[in-house]
């Protein structure tokens, strides 16, 4: 029959070509300079790909090519610096907070030989390594203890299973919130061990709401920050001195997780975050914050509070799992050190430094990137245009100020953003309006030539 005619004249046909692939050992051998197993190992499954193509009727391609592609991804690694134009200053995708110089230099230096991590060199004993970090928290925030973890979340959670677990947790229902990333309060809270009791409705909740379910059963009242979220109209929330009052008098521990971790409160583009010394004054027992965010430095998770508070969340099993490593420590350490004078935190702390960038500085920047594109015929103009802080905080706050506007035109905005995507470095800008923006918020004058260089050899005629 012709159909199984047809199937007869195909098979030999795919037969030849799947004999025409190039053994392993073949192709492996052409990958050379890389090491051996690795070679095999691409060959390996650029040849069984390959092999897929065929049987499924399509092309063999370039099997060497495609080897290479996947000892690239190996060999070279995929985590690489990108230069962030987006002006979004806390960019939970683009790793968060650049770290200041003397942040950079201690976690070298901590990486490239041994230190007195958990040692005492006076003593010749053992020590611990919250030991380099507790009298720098206190200081700063005043708290009488102080403990770092991994991250925020895991301060979240080591507080609520220090301090409740088995026990109730009273939180208010307009603070169930979802952080992004799968970090939604009432989720942590019960991984802890604790059953959460909600008071008030979403929009309000008054003190009243919280002094109903204390009891002996309760372990702690939780106050969570809506970091990437405000509520508008008719909306109560408890001030966290008047929580931290009612707790005293009840003798019930407040956690407050803040979550941004401010710390530089004079600086008035962080005015509606909340303050982590204000927390602290409160007489919240623990107060959570990120390391990361508006701190600006490294991944970290930060409890300050009462000694007491602080001391069941430092012998609590979870606290090992969730401890600090050697570099994060490192870091944190230095970044905190600049804190201690203010005035030179702002100036040294790249995330304080582009808060508040002045207009000139950014203008200066925005110009720049103009001018290097329109001598290279690409089509750009200076715009203000505002941009974001990110990182799940400050969502209402626009940071307004100078950009360089460039006109996709002939690619458009999506080819224009997926070629820059896949420059060395990649450059990640922001769509507005039909422009592609380059904001000078998030460059140095450095990165600024990149950008702009990158979108001219992108868009140049
Ligand atoms: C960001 C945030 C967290 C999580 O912090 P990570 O350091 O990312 O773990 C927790 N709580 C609040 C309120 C936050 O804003």
């Amino acid at each position: 029959m012709s159909g199984s005619a047809g199937s007869k004249a195909r098979v030999p046909a795919e037969g030849d070509r799947l004999r025409a692939l190039p053994p392993v050992g073949e192709l492996a051998a052409r990958l050379s300079g890389v090491p051996h197993g690795a070679a095999v190992r691409a060959a390996r499954e650029a040849v069984a790909e390959a092999r897929e193509r065929v049987l499924a009727g399509g092309e063999a391609g370039d099997l060497e090519r495609a080897a290479r592609d996947r000892l690239a991804l190996l060999l070279e690694g995929t985590l690489r610096p990108v230069v962030n134009a987006t002006g979004v200053i806390v960019h939970t995708n683009l790793g968060r907070a650049p770290l200041a110089e003397a942040a950079r230099e201690a976690a070298a230096e901590s990486a490239s030989g041994y230190a007195n991590l958990e040692y005492d060199v006076r003593e010749g004993r053992r020590g611990s390594r919250q030991a380099h970090l507790e009298p720098l928290l206190t200081r700063i925030t005043g708290a009488e203890a102080a403990l770092a973890v991994n991250n925020c979340a895991g301060a979240v959670l080591l507080a609520c299973a220090a301090l409740a677990s088995g026990r109730e947790i009273v939180v208010s229902r307009g603070q169930l919130v979802e952080i992004g990333g799968s970090f939604r309060i009432p989720e942590v809270a019960q991984q802890s061990g604790a059953r959460l009791v909600e008071v008030g409705t979403t929009n309000r909740t008054k003190i009243s709401d919280y002094v109903r379910p204390l009891g002996p059963q309760t372990g702690a009242i939780l106050r969570a920050h809506p970091s990437n979220f405000r509520t508008l109209g008719f909306v109560e929330e408890v001030a966290i001195e008047e929580l931290c009052a009612l707790g005293r008098e009840r003798g019930v521990p407040v956690i407050d997780d803040v979550g941004s971790g401010v710390l530089a409160d004079a600086l008035p583009e962080l005015a509606d975050e909340p303050a982590v010394r204000r927390s602290v004054a409160a007489g919240a027992a623990v107060v959570c914050f990120s390391g990361d965010k508006l701190l600006g430095g490294p991944q970290a998770g930060l409890l300050v509070g009462a000694r007491e508070a602080i001391t069941a969340c430092r012998e609590h099993p979870l606290a090992r799992a969730l401890r600090i490593d050697k570099l994060s420590l490192a870091a944190l350490a230095a970044t905190l050190r600049l804190y201690l004078d203010p005035a030179n935190a702002v100036k040294e702390i790249p995330v304080l430094r582009m808060l508040s960038a002045v207009d000139s500085d950014l203008l200066a920047r925005a110009e720049r990137m103009r001018d290097l594109l329109t001598r290279r015929g690409v089509e750009a103009e200076v715009l203000w245009a505002a941009a974001k802080v990110g990182g799940g905080a400050l969502p209402l706050l626009d940071l307004e100020g100078p950009v360089c506007a460039v006109d996709p035109a002939p690619l458009g905005l999506d080819a224009l953003a997926g070629r820059l995507r896949s420059h060395e470095p990649p450059v990640i800008g922001r769509a507005r309006e039909g422009w592609m923006l380059l904001d000078p918020r998030t460059l140095d004058d450095a990165q600024a030539d990149v950008a702009a260089g990158a979108v001219a050899r992108v868009l140049a005629r």
